[in-house]
Protein backbone atom coordinates (compact mmCIF):
# COMPACT_ATOMS: atom_id res chain seq x y z
CA UNK A 1 0.00 0.00 0.00
CA UNK A 2 1.40 3.39 -1.04
CA UNK A 3 2.27 5.66 2.30
CA UNK A 4 -0.66 7.39 3.10
CA UNK A 5 1.67 10.71 5.22
CA UNK A 6 3.87 10.38 2.24
CA UNK A 7 5.16 14.17 1.19
CA UNK A 8 4.66 14.53 -2.26
CA UNK A 9 7.73 16.57 -3.98
CA UNK A 10 7.14 16.10 -7.51
CA UNK A 11 5.17 19.33 -7.99
CA UNK A 12 7.90 21.25 -6.81
CA UNK A 13 10.32 19.73 -9.05
CA UNK A 14 7.99 20.06 -12.18
CA UNK A 15 8.09 24.13 -11.16
CA UNK A 16 11.25 24.16 -11.51
CA UNK A 17 11.91 22.08 -14.41
CA UNK A 18 9.68 24.61 -16.60
CA UNK A 19 11.86 27.21 -16.00
CA UNK A 20 14.57 25.93 -17.83
CA UNK A 21 13.61 26.40 -22.11
CA UNK A 22 13.90 23.31 -23.60
CA UNK A 23 12.30 23.94 -26.80
CA UNK A 24 13.75 21.16 -29.42
CA UNK A 25 14.15 22.89 -33.01
CA UNK A 26 13.14 20.48 -36.41
CA UNK A 27 15.19 22.26 -38.61
CA UNK A 28 18.25 21.37 -36.24
CA UNK A 29 20.91 18.58 -37.71
CA UNK A 30 22.72 18.60 -34.59
CA UNK A 31 22.22 16.09 -31.23
CA UNK A 32 21.15 17.47 -29.22
CA UNK A 33 18.91 19.58 -32.23
CA UNK A 34 19.45 22.40 -29.09
CA UNK A 35 22.36 22.43 -26.33
CA UNK A 36 19.64 24.73 -24.36
CA UNK A 37 18.00 21.07 -23.57
CA UNK A 38 21.47 20.12 -21.75
CA UNK A 39 21.11 22.97 -18.77
CA UNK A 40 18.26 20.82 -17.45
CA UNK A 41 19.57 17.43 -18.15
CA UNK A 42 22.78 18.28 -16.24
CA UNK A 43 20.45 19.56 -13.56
CA UNK A 44 18.47 16.22 -13.62
CA UNK A 45 21.82 14.52 -12.79
CA UNK A 46 22.64 16.36 -9.86
CA UNK A 47 19.49 15.74 -7.94
CA UNK A 48 19.37 11.92 -9.50
CA UNK A 49 22.31 12.15 -6.96
CA UNK A 50 20.56 14.10 -4.43
CA UNK A 51 18.34 11.59 -3.97
CA UNK A 52 20.71 8.73 -4.06
CA UNK A 53 21.24 7.24 -7.04
CA UNK A 54 24.90 7.61 -7.47
CA UNK A 55 25.43 6.42 -10.75
CA UNK A 56 23.46 9.09 -12.20
CA UNK A 57 25.16 10.54 -15.82
CA UNK A 58 24.31 12.35 -18.65
CA UNK A 59 26.17 11.30 -21.84
CA UNK A 60 27.93 12.84 -24.74
CA UNK A 61 24.43 13.38 -26.15
CA UNK A 62 22.44 14.37 -23.48
CA UNK A 63 20.98 11.46 -22.36
CA UNK A 64 20.62 10.94 -18.64
CA UNK A 65 20.49 7.46 -17.15
CA UNK A 66 20.27 6.50 -12.77
CA UNK A 67 20.08 2.94 -11.64
CA UNK A 68 17.66 2.32 -8.19
CA UNK A 69 19.58 -1.09 -7.12
CA UNK A 70 16.88 -3.76 -6.12
CA UNK A 71 16.42 -4.30 -2.35
CA UNK A 72 15.11 -7.98 -2.99
CA UNK A 73 16.84 -11.07 -3.31
CA UNK A 74 14.43 -12.25 -5.66
CA UNK A 75 15.61 -12.50 -9.44
CA UNK A 76 13.37 -9.51 -10.89
CA UNK A 77 13.76 -8.02 -14.94
CA UNK A 78 15.37 -4.84 -14.58
CA UNK A 79 12.39 -2.40 -15.61
CA UNK A 80 13.21 0.97 -17.05
CA UNK A 81 11.13 4.28 -16.52
CA UNK A 82 11.51 7.18 -19.56
CA UNK A 83 10.83 10.61 -20.16
CA UNK A 84 12.14 13.54 -22.09
CA UNK A 85 12.97 16.72 -20.92
CA UNK A 86 12.72 18.43 -24.22
CA UNK A 87 8.99 20.50 -25.28
CA UNK A 88 7.22 21.02 -28.44
CA UNK A 89 8.49 23.47 -31.38
CA UNK A 90 5.27 24.64 -31.66
CA UNK A 91 5.14 27.02 -29.07
CA UNK A 92 7.31 28.98 -27.61
CA UNK A 93 9.11 27.85 -24.07
CA UNK A 94 10.94 30.78 -22.76
CA UNK A 95 9.73 32.82 -19.44
CA UNK A 96 7.04 29.81 -18.58
CA UNK A 97 5.37 31.12 -15.72
CA UNK A 98 2.94 28.78 -14.35
CA UNK A 99 -0.30 29.19 -12.09
CA UNK A 100 -2.03 27.07 -9.98
CA UNK A 101 -5.82 26.90 -9.48
CA UNK A 102 -6.44 25.65 -6.40
CA UNK A 103 -9.64 23.46 -5.88
CA UNK A 104 -10.83 23.82 -9.55
CA UNK A 105 -14.83 24.27 -9.18
CA UNK A 106 -15.65 23.91 -12.96
CA UNK A 107 -16.31 25.92 -16.21
CA UNK A 108 -13.74 27.94 -18.07
CA UNK A 109 -10.26 28.90 -16.96
CA UNK A 110 -9.26 32.48 -18.23
CA UNK A 111 -5.28 32.34 -18.97
CA UNK A 112 -4.18 35.52 -16.37
CA UNK A 113 -1.99 37.12 -19.07
CA UNK A 114 -3.92 36.58 -22.35
CA UNK A 115 -7.67 36.62 -21.35
CA UNK A 116 -7.79 35.70 -25.44
CA UNK A 117 -6.45 32.24 -24.59
CA UNK A 118 -9.15 29.90 -22.65
CA UNK A 119 -9.34 26.68 -21.38
CA UNK A 120 -12.89 26.18 -22.24
CA UNK A 121 -15.07 23.40 -20.45
CA UNK A 122 -16.90 22.69 -23.71
CA UNK A 123 -14.01 21.91 -25.85
CA UNK A 124 -12.12 20.22 -22.52
CA UNK A 125 -14.41 17.01 -21.72
CA UNK A 126 -11.68 15.84 -19.60
CA UNK A 127 -12.31 18.67 -16.97
CA UNK A 128 -15.70 17.77 -16.03
CA UNK A 129 -13.59 14.67 -14.10
CA UNK A 130 -11.80 17.52 -12.50
CA UNK A 131 -14.07 19.31 -9.92
CA UNK A 132 -11.99 19.51 -6.58
CA UNK A 133 -8.10 19.25 -8.10
CA UNK A 134 -5.67 21.72 -8.14
CA UNK A 135 -5.12 22.45 -11.76
CA UNK A 136 -1.38 23.97 -13.02
CA UNK A 137 -2.18 26.58 -16.18
CA UNK A 138 0.80 28.84 -17.73
CA UNK A 139 -0.25 32.81 -17.69
CA UNK A 140 -1.02 32.38 -21.31
CA UNK A 141 2.05 33.60 -22.98
CA UNK A 142 4.14 30.20 -23.05
CA UNK A 143 3.26 26.18 -23.05
CA UNK A 144 3.48 24.88 -19.60
CA UNK A 145 6.11 21.94 -21.01
CA UNK A 146 3.42 19.17 -18.46
CA UNK A 147 4.61 17.25 -21.87
CA UNK A 148 7.13 15.66 -20.78
CA UNK A 149 8.28 17.35 -17.65
CA UNK A 150 5.56 15.86 -15.61
CA UNK A 151 6.50 13.02 -16.40
CA UNK A 152 10.32 13.59 -15.63
CA UNK A 153 9.16 14.89 -12.28
CA UNK A 154 6.73 12.10 -11.61
CA UNK A 155 9.50 9.51 -12.10
CA UNK A 156 11.93 11.51 -10.13
CA UNK A 157 9.23 11.62 -7.10
CA UNK A 158 8.87 7.90 -7.21
CA UNK A 159 12.17 7.13 -6.73
CA UNK A 160 12.78 9.29 -4.19
CA UNK A 161 9.55 7.74 -2.40
CA UNK A 162 11.04 4.30 -3.09
CA UNK A 163 14.24 5.26 -1.31
CA UNK A 164 12.80 6.27 1.42
CA UNK A 165 10.09 3.47 1.73
CA UNK A 166 12.95 0.28 1.61
CA UNK A 167 10.21 -1.98 3.36
CA UNK A 168 8.58 -1.47 -0.91
CA UNK A 169 10.53 -4.83 -2.55
CA UNK A 170 11.62 -3.93 -5.96
CA UNK A 171 13.86 -4.89 -8.34
CA UNK A 172 16.72 -2.58 -10.32
CA UNK A 173 15.11 -0.05 -11.87
CA UNK A 174 16.61 2.07 -14.59
CA UNK A 175 16.11 5.76 -15.34
CA UNK A 176 16.35 7.85 -18.67
CA UNK A 177 16.00 11.23 -19.47
CA UNK A 178 15.99 11.76 -23.16
CA UNK A 179 16.16 14.61 -25.48
CA UNK A 180 14.40 15.45 -28.53
CA UNK A 181 11.66 13.52 -28.49
CA UNK A 182 9.24 16.43 -30.00
CA UNK A 183 10.98 16.13 -33.59
CA UNK A 184 10.91 12.35 -33.44
CA UNK A 185 15.02 11.77 -32.36
CA UNK A 186 14.08 11.02 -29.01
CA UNK A 187 15.66 7.46 -29.57
CA UNK A 188 18.22 8.44 -32.54
CA UNK A 189 21.20 8.04 -29.97
CA UNK A 190 19.55 5.89 -27.49
CA UNK A 191 21.76 3.15 -26.17
CA UNK A 192 19.34 -0.04 -25.31
CA UNK A 193 22.40 -1.80 -24.31
CA UNK A 194 24.00 0.27 -21.71
CA UNK A 195 20.85 1.25 -20.52
CA UNK A 196 20.34 -2.55 -19.58
CA UNK A 197 16.36 -2.92 -18.70
CA UNK A 198 14.54 -6.00 -20.07
CA UNK A 199 11.00 -3.31 -20.29
CA UNK A 200 10.34 -0.10 -19.69
CA UNK A 201 7.16 2.07 -20.09
CA UNK A 202 7.45 5.82 -21.11
CA UNK A 203 5.69 7.97 -18.79
CA UNK A 204 4.01 10.20 -21.51
CA UNK A 205 0.72 10.13 -21.66
CA UNK A 206 -2.55 12.18 -20.52
CA UNK A 207 -5.48 11.16 -18.85
CA UNK A 208 -5.48 9.41 -15.41
CA UNK A 209 -5.05 5.85 -16.08
CA UNK A 210 -3.65 5.83 -20.06
CA UNK A 211 -2.23 2.68 -21.18
CA UNK A 212 -0.91 2.92 -24.91
CA UNK A 213 0.17 -0.15 -26.22
CA UNK A 214 -0.51 0.14 -29.81
CA UNK A 215 0.89 3.01 -32.03
CA UNK A 216 0.31 3.58 -35.68
CA UNK A 217 2.85 1.73 -38.50
CA UNK A 218 4.47 4.52 -40.78
CA UNK A 219 5.93 4.83 -43.67
CA UNK A 220 6.99 7.77 -46.19
CA UNK A 221 6.62 7.85 -49.64
CA UNK A 222 8.53 9.98 -52.08
CA UNK A 223 6.84 10.68 -55.87
CA UNK A 224 8.82 12.12 -57.98
CA UNK A 225 7.20 13.41 -61.93
CA UNK A 226 9.65 14.13 -64.31
CA UNK A 227 8.43 16.56 -66.79
CA UNK A 228 10.44 18.67 -70.13
CA UNK A 229 11.19 22.20 -70.12
CA UNK A 230 11.57 24.28 -72.54
CA UNK A 231 11.65 28.61 -73.06
CA UNK A 232 8.26 29.25 -72.75
CA UNK A 233 8.28 31.62 -75.42
CA UNK A 234 9.07 28.20 -77.92
CA UNK A 235 7.23 25.54 -76.20
CA UNK A 236 4.55 24.62 -78.15
CA UNK A 237 4.43 20.86 -78.27
CA UNK A 238 7.26 20.07 -76.37
CA UNK A 239 7.23 21.58 -72.81
CA UNK A 240 5.87 18.97 -70.45
CA UNK A 241 4.93 20.70 -67.03
CA UNK A 242 5.84 18.76 -63.84
CA UNK A 243 3.81 21.32 -61.99
CA UNK A 244 0.72 20.20 -63.69
CA UNK A 245 1.17 16.46 -63.78
CA UNK A 246 1.77 16.51 -59.63
CA UNK A 247 -1.49 18.98 -58.97
CA UNK A 248 -3.46 15.93 -61.77
CA UNK A 249 -2.27 13.93 -59.56
CA UNK A 250 -2.97 15.30 -56.45
CA UNK A 251 -6.60 15.67 -57.54
CA UNK A 252 -7.33 12.22 -58.16
CA UNK A 253 -6.55 11.56 -54.18
CA UNK A 254 -10.19 10.66 -52.92
CA UNK A 255 -11.55 13.29 -51.45
CA UNK A 256 -14.01 11.87 -48.63
CA UNK A 257 -11.74 9.18 -47.24
CA UNK A 258 -7.95 8.27 -46.77
CA UNK A 259 -6.55 11.06 -45.39
CA UNK A 260 -6.24 12.35 -42.03
CA UNK A 261 -9.09 14.90 -42.18
CA UNK A 262 -11.13 12.69 -43.06
CA UNK A 263 -10.25 9.36 -40.57
CA UNK A 264 -10.34 8.74 -36.92
CA UNK A 265 -10.21 5.78 -34.45
CA UNK A 266 -8.92 2.78 -36.31
CA UNK A 267 -8.25 3.85 -40.08
CA UNK A 268 -5.37 5.16 -41.92
CA UNK A 269 -4.58 7.35 -44.51
CA UNK A 270 -2.25 8.30 -47.24
CA UNK A 271 -1.12 12.23 -46.49
CA UNK A 272 0.54 14.44 -48.63
CA UNK A 273 2.80 16.66 -46.58
CA UNK A 274 5.42 19.31 -48.96
CA UNK A 275 5.44 19.73 -52.64
CA UNK A 276 8.01 21.01 -54.50
CA UNK A 277 8.05 21.69 -57.90
CA UNK A 278 9.25 23.68 -60.66
CA UNK A 279 7.98 22.61 -64.47
CA UNK A 280 11.30 19.97 -64.48
CA UNK A 281 10.53 18.08 -62.09
CA UNK A 282 8.00 17.52 -59.20
CA UNK A 283 8.46 16.10 -55.82
CA UNK A 284 5.49 15.05 -53.25
CA UNK A 285 6.15 13.61 -49.70
CA UNK A 286 3.54 11.53 -48.37
CA UNK A 287 3.21 9.67 -44.73
CA UNK A 288 1.43 6.50 -44.60
CA UNK A 289 -0.41 5.40 -41.93
CA UNK A 290 -2.29 2.18 -39.84
CA UNK A 291 -2.51 0.51 -37.23
CA UNK A 292 -2.33 -2.82 -39.33
CA UNK A 293 1.33 -2.36 -41.30
CA UNK A 294 0.00 -4.90 -44.05
CA UNK A 295 -2.19 -1.92 -45.24
CA UNK A 296 0.67 0.40 -45.77
CA UNK A 297 1.53 -1.61 -48.87
CA UNK A 298 -2.18 -1.80 -50.07
CA UNK A 299 -2.29 2.17 -49.63
CA UNK A 300 1.35 2.62 -51.16
CA UNK A 301 0.24 0.15 -54.60
CA UNK A 302 -2.64 2.27 -54.82
CA UNK A 303 -0.60 5.41 -54.61
CA UNK A 304 1.95 3.83 -57.49
CA UNK A 305 -1.13 3.09 -59.60
CA UNK A 306 -2.70 6.57 -59.45
CA UNK A 307 0.61 8.32 -60.50
CA UNK A 308 1.43 5.66 -63.10
CA UNK A 309 -1.85 6.24 -64.64
CA UNK A 310 -1.32 10.28 -64.57
CA UNK A 311 2.40 9.92 -66.22
CA UNK A 312 0.31 8.34 -69.02
CA UNK A 313 -1.72 11.47 -69.44
CA UNK A 314 1.35 13.37 -70.14
CA UNK A 315 3.39 11.55 -72.59
CA UNK A 316 6.94 11.78 -72.58
CA UNK A 317 6.81 11.98 -68.55
CA UNK A 318 8.57 9.71 -66.49
CA UNK A 319 7.69 8.90 -62.58
CA UNK A 320 9.96 7.30 -59.53
CA UNK A 321 8.42 5.74 -56.40
CA UNK A 322 10.53 5.27 -52.99
CA UNK A 323 9.13 4.04 -49.91
CA UNK A 324 10.94 5.03 -46.62
CA UNK A 325 10.01 2.49 -43.75
CA UNK A 326 9.42 4.88 -40.52
CA UNK A 327 8.11 2.57 -37.62
CA UNK A 328 6.10 0.27 -36.72
CA UNK A 329 2.85 -0.69 -33.99
CA UNK A 330 4.16 -1.65 -31.08
CA UNK A 331 1.62 -4.21 -30.18
CA UNK A 332 3.42 -6.47 -32.33
CA UNK A 333 6.26 -6.57 -30.26
CA UNK A 334 4.43 -5.66 -26.85
CA UNK A 335 2.41 -8.70 -27.61
CA UNK A 336 5.00 -11.20 -27.38
CA UNK A 337 5.61 -9.66 -23.38
CA UNK A 338 2.09 -9.77 -22.23
CA UNK A 339 3.46 -9.35 -18.58
CA UNK A 340 4.74 -5.61 -19.82
CA UNK A 341 0.97 -4.51 -19.94
CA UNK A 342 -0.25 -6.95 -17.25
CA UNK A 343 1.89 -5.53 -14.70
CA UNK A 344 1.29 -1.96 -15.37
CA UNK A 345 -2.79 -2.25 -15.32
CA UNK A 346 -2.68 -4.19 -12.37
CA UNK A 347 -0.62 -1.61 -10.76
CA UNK A 348 -3.94 0.99 -11.75
CA UNK A 349 -5.81 -1.79 -9.97
CA UNK A 350 -4.23 -2.07 -6.95
CA UNK A 351 -4.67 2.06 -6.77
CA UNK A 352 -8.25 2.11 -7.81
CA UNK A 353 -7.26 3.75 -10.94
CA UNK A 354 -9.41 2.86 -13.95
CA UNK A 355 -6.88 1.71 -17.01
CA UNK A 356 -8.00 3.19 -20.29
CA UNK A 357 -6.48 1.31 -23.03
CA UNK A 358 -5.90 3.63 -26.32
CA UNK A 359 -4.14 3.37 -29.35
CA UNK A 360 -2.18 6.36 -30.32
CA UNK A 361 -2.88 7.98 -33.73
CA UNK A 362 1.35 8.36 -34.24
CA UNK A 363 4.34 7.01 -33.16
CA UNK A 364 6.63 7.34 -29.78
CA UNK A 365 9.54 6.89 -28.59
CA UNK A 366 8.49 3.40 -27.34
CA UNK A 367 7.46 2.40 -30.22
CA UNK A 368 11.13 2.72 -31.67
CA UNK A 369 12.61 1.43 -28.49
CA UNK A 370 10.26 -1.69 -28.69
CA UNK A 371 11.57 -2.45 -32.22
CA UNK A 372 15.26 -1.83 -30.93
CA UNK A 373 14.75 -4.50 -28.13
CA UNK A 374 13.24 -2.89 -25.41
CA UNK A 375 9.25 -3.39 -25.01
CA UNK A 376 7.96 -0.17 -23.70
CA UNK A 377 4.61 0.92 -23.60
CA UNK A 378 3.52 4.45 -22.73
CA UNK A 379 1.86 5.41 -19.18
CA UNK A 380 -0.17 8.38 -18.34
CA UNK A 381 1.61 11.60 -17.24
CA UNK A 382 -1.41 13.70 -16.40
CA UNK A 383 -1.03 17.09 -18.99
CA UNK A 384 -3.77 17.74 -21.28
CA UNK A 385 -3.49 20.03 -24.57
CA UNK A 386 -0.44 19.20 -25.39
CA UNK A 387 2.09 21.52 -27.67
CA UNK A 388 -0.18 24.55 -26.71
CA UNK A 389 -0.93 27.71 -24.98
CA UNK A 390 -3.63 25.85 -23.11
CA UNK A 391 -1.36 23.09 -21.90
CA UNK A 392 -2.62 21.80 -18.11
CA UNK A 393 -2.05 19.55 -15.67
CA UNK A 394 -3.92 18.79 -12.34
CA UNK A 395 -1.50 18.01 -8.85
CA UNK A 396 -3.52 14.90 -7.69
CA UNK A 397 -3.00 13.27 -11.62
CA UNK A 398 1.11 13.73 -11.17
CA UNK A 399 0.65 12.43 -7.80
CA UNK A 400 -1.54 9.26 -9.08
CA UNK A 401 1.79 8.72 -11.14
CA UNK A 402 3.66 8.75 -8.44
CA UNK A 403 1.72 6.16 -7.26
CA UNK A 404 1.32 4.11 -9.93
CA UNK A 405 5.40 4.08 -10.83
CA UNK A 406 6.17 3.22 -7.40
CA UNK A 407 3.65 0.32 -7.40
CA UNK A 408 4.55 -0.90 -10.39
CA UNK A 409 8.33 -1.75 -9.88
CA UNK A 410 6.68 -3.58 -6.32
CA UNK A 411 4.30 -5.47 -8.79
CA UNK A 412 7.29 -6.42 -10.65
CA UNK A 413 9.00 -7.73 -7.62
CA UNK A 414 5.76 -9.25 -6.27
CA UNK A 415 5.04 -11.93 -9.84
CA UNK A 416 8.78 -12.41 -10.04
ZN1 LIG B 1 5.67 13.98 -24.90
Amino acid sequence: MFDPNYKFTCVDRFLKYVKYDTQSNEDSTTFPSDPKQLELSKALVVELKGIGLKDAEMDEYGYVMATLPSNTSKNVPTIGFIAHVDTSPAVTGTNVNPVIHKNYQGGDIVLPKDPTKIIDAASNPELKEMIGLDIITTDGTTLLGADDKAGVAEIMDAMNYLINHPEVKHGTIRICFTPDEEVGRGTEKFDVKKYGAKYAYTIDGSTRGEVETETFSADAVVIKFNGKNVHPGYAKNKMINAVKIASRFLEMLPKNSLSPETTDEREGYVHPTSIKSDETLAAIKFIIRDFDASKLKEYENFLKELAEKTVLQFPGSTMEFEVIEQYRNMKYILDQHSMVEENAIEALNRLGIKPINSAIRGGTDGSRLSYMGLPTPNLFAGGHNFHAFTEYVAIQDMEAVVKMIATLANVWEEKA
